[in-house]
């Protein structure tokens, strides 16, 4: 987990004069999320659902965030919000204690004891259409979007660019659209390389670097790349490689599901601004400093 940093605006888009009457309830939310973001999607390792909350406490307000930490449960408190839908499990392995003296004991009282419901859609997420792919894929400006398996869920989306740029430019490009982080966007392969098509997967996509050569697209987006692995997949000719901010990849589905919650359920929802990625700052090499 990360230590967060507050980002300066943490101006959001609520409307108190949509609040609801009290209609809306934990239960009318979840079942609404299991609708979109099947549980049986989710990876057997996985652990998405309800992991706080009432079925029948009502629901006026929800917190979007990628994760579910201190920084984003007062978020939570100081806005008035009655529930938290994130995309990282709190509790993924088994505790035998939810004690205050432990980091997630500490979260999870802090949670009941302000009323908020927590809810995670993590995996069933990243493979749902739309879902996590789609949200990166879109904010990118891809087009023609498509999974590499037809009739497969997958969180890879496979799409082409409106048009062509050098890989180094590129960079630059996917830089400004992602939402902000200390770190940027870092590129593997000959920066002068023509790209058109492009795979994303949102989060660690480490394991789909052989998924992505076979897609046959000029490059590869996604998130907590290693050396070896990039290494071996460029000498083997695979498509250049773009490792951007894990929280990065992940936040602009919150800003679709913000949406889809709030017209569907007319909720008032509101997207965290606050950055959880585990990197907050990024000192510039000597080499990127005497950089013409
Ligand atoms: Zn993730």
């Amino acid at each position: 987990m990360a230590s967060p940093t507050l980002v300066a605006s943490r101006v959001m888009t609520t409307n108190p004069a949509s609040a609801p009457g009290g209609s809306t309830t934990v239960a009318t939310v979840v079942a609404a999320m299991q609708e979109w973001y099947p549980p049986v999607w989710a990876e057997d390792w996985d652990r998405v659902g309800l992991v706080v909350g009432e079925p029948a406490a009502p629901v006026g307000r929800i917190l979007l965030a990628v994760d579910c930490v201190p920084e984003t449960v007062e978020q939570a408190v100081d806005l008035g919000a009655d529930m938290m839908v994130v995309h990282h499990p709190l509790l993924l392995r088994g505790v035998h204690s939810v004690a205050t003296t432990t980091y997630k004991g500490a979260v999870v009282h802090r949670l009941i004891r302000s009323g908020i419901a927590l809810l995670v859609a993590h995996t069933n997420a990243d493979v749902a259409s739309p879902g996590v792919g789609d949200a990166l894929a879109t904010r990118l400006g891809l087009v023609e979007l498509r999974t590499p398996r037809p009739d497969e869920r997958h969180p890879m989306r496979v799409g082409r660019l409106p048009q062509a740029r050098p890989l180094a430019e590129l960079a630059g490009y996917v830089a400004e659209r992602l939402p902000a982080t200390a770190v940027g966007v870092r590129v593997a392969g000959d920066p002068s390389r023509e790209v058109r098509t492009i795979a994303v997967v949102g989060g660690a996509g480490d394991t789909f670097l052989a998924e992505a050569s076979a897609a046959g697209v000029d490059a590869f987006l996604t998130a907590d790349l290693r050396h070896h692995p990039a290494s071996e997949h460029l000498a083997g000719g695979g498509p250049a490689l773009l490792d951007a901010p894990h929280w990065a990849t992940e936040r602009p589905w919150l800003d679709a599901l913000a949406v889809q919650l709030r017209t569907s359920l007319s909720i008032d929802t509101i997207v965290s601004d606050v950055v959880t990625d585990v990197w907050t700052v990024h000192a510039p090499s000597r080499a990127e400093k005497e950089r013409p």
